[in-house]
């Protein structure tokens, strides 16, 4: 078969184009390592599954769902749930690869994977998205399991989506299988902290990062695209911490205020259908003018490829913590480190929520759970020791921390290939 109809050849422009990128960076410092290095340009195994549902209208419609387990070297796969309209099978395999490299990058027993569904959950009732988040499960049911892959929140997935399909996959299977996803409400076997860690973790880097190159959190100009899960509550974190919040951007559009948006207001608005924009505590800005406005800390909190070369050529900051997966495309990656712009990768920026995802599932299956502080602590140290470690391999190469995270996720990845060995 010609290599170019091989479902792992990129697209233009695509995420999973940007990751294979990443890769290739990374292959000269992975020593004979780097002879197992194709594994990781392959997702182990791809899913396609047709969703039917019946609308309430009567009408039955078809979605496509996705789940792919791209590396499970070092445990079982791990990794969100999408539903956004956007949403393709290249995409997919681009966020699970990322997974892959985040879960060895902060040393987790976990290998990499994702899913998602291409739908706008905007436009469904509850109902629909019930039945749309129901028969995914099932059909994806075949791969998933608490010892073989755990799905998890990510963009337009929350809390009770992992309720609902932690009750599919347990309806199925005859128990209640509480490990198989993360990110579940309190009582049905969720954990402390989960909502907040992806932001908290952004947070902690962020903090560690400035710290490293000389920049006072105190009066710091902070620019946040996507005001999700993520960007709010790192908004939150680093205005405690006596940052200026001067722009945010969420699907509504752009609001900005130089003295700093009041989050305590400006949050609960956002939260409802009428967005960030419906806030009167600052201006309305076109979205493509948000890359304009003076910051000293960038935060893309949204979707992939945000951060382009001509947005980095132009941005103020000279920090950028990823909290979404891929907002930078390598282009943009090469200019920003030539002007000395700091870039906390996603693969460790946005390390959090898997983390605590972890610690959720460990106190599943030990059915002991533990108290809040325990949990920020025990999180707060895995990130810094983790982000220490790569700080100390990007010195000692002299390489970016993205290239440095990946070359100590690889290595981990990459060590345990070549130690299970070939099979057969
Ligand atoms: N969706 C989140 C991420 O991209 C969390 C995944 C998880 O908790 O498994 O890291």
């Amino acid at each position: 078969m010609s290599e170019n109809l091989s479902f792992v050849s990129p697209t233009p422009n695509s995420p999973w184009g940007t990751y294979l990128q990443q890769v290739d960076r990374v292959i000269p410092y992975l020593g004979d390592l780097a002879r197992w290095s194709e594994t990781l340009k392959r997702p182990k195994r791809a899913l396609i599954v047709d969703v039917p549902i019946e609308m309430d209208d009567g009408t039955v419609a078809h979605f496509e769902g996705y789940r792919v387990q791209h590396n499970m070297s070092r445990g079982p796969g791990k990794g969100g749930v999408r539903f956004h309209p956007d949403v393709t099978l290249e995409e997919v395999m681009a966020l699970s690869a990322w997974m892959t490299v985040k879960t060895a990058a902060v040393n987790l027993p976990y290998g990499g994977a994702k899913g998602g569904i291409r739908v706008d959950p905007k436009k469904l009732s509850l109902q629909e998205l019930e039945k749309v988040t129901r028969r995914y499960t099932s059909e994806i049911g075949i791969i998933i399991g608490p010892h073989t892959d755990i799905p998890a929140p990510d963009v337009n997935t929350n809390a009770q989506i992992m309720a609902w399909m932690m009750d599919t996959y347990s309806m199925n299977v005859g128990g209640t299988a509480t490990g198989v996803v993360t990110g579940k409400p309190l009582h049905l076997g969720g954990s402390l902290g989960r909502v907040k860690a992806t932001g908290r973790g952004v947070f902690v880097t962020g903090r560690e990062g400035a710290r490293r190159i000389g920049l006072d959190l105190r009066g710091a100009r902070i620019a946040v695209q996507g005001f999700g899960n993520v960007g709010s509550v790192a908004a939150e974190l680093f205005a405690e911490a006596g940052a200026k919040i001067v722009a945010v951007q969420d699907h509504t559009g752009t609001i900005v205020n130089e003295n700093g948006l009041d989050l305590s207001k400006l949050i609960p608005i956002a939260r409802t259908v009428a967005g960030a924009v419906s806030f009167k505590g600052g201006d309305v800005i076109p979205n493509d003018k948000f890359w304009d406005v003076p910051c000293d800390i960038l935060i893309p909190a949204a979707l992939e490829g945000q951060i382009t070369a001509e947005r980095a050529k132009k941005t103020t900051a000279k920090l950028v913590l990823e909290g979404a997966n891929g907002p930078t495309v390598p282009e943009a990656d090469d200019i920003l480190a030539e002007r000395g712009v700091l870039v906390v990768p996603d693969v460790i920026c946005n390390a959090g929520g898997v983390t605590v995802s972890y610690f959720e599932w460990v106190q599943d299956f030990s059915s002991f759970f533990w108290d809040e502080d325990e949990i920020n602590v025990r999180l707060d140290r895995i990130m810094m020791n983790a982000l220490n470690h790569i700080w100390d391999t990007a010195d000692k190469h002299k390489i970016t921390l993205r290239t440095a995270t990946y070359a100590v996720a690889c290595e981990r990845i990459l060590m345990a290939r070549q130690e299970r060995g070939l099979y057969p």
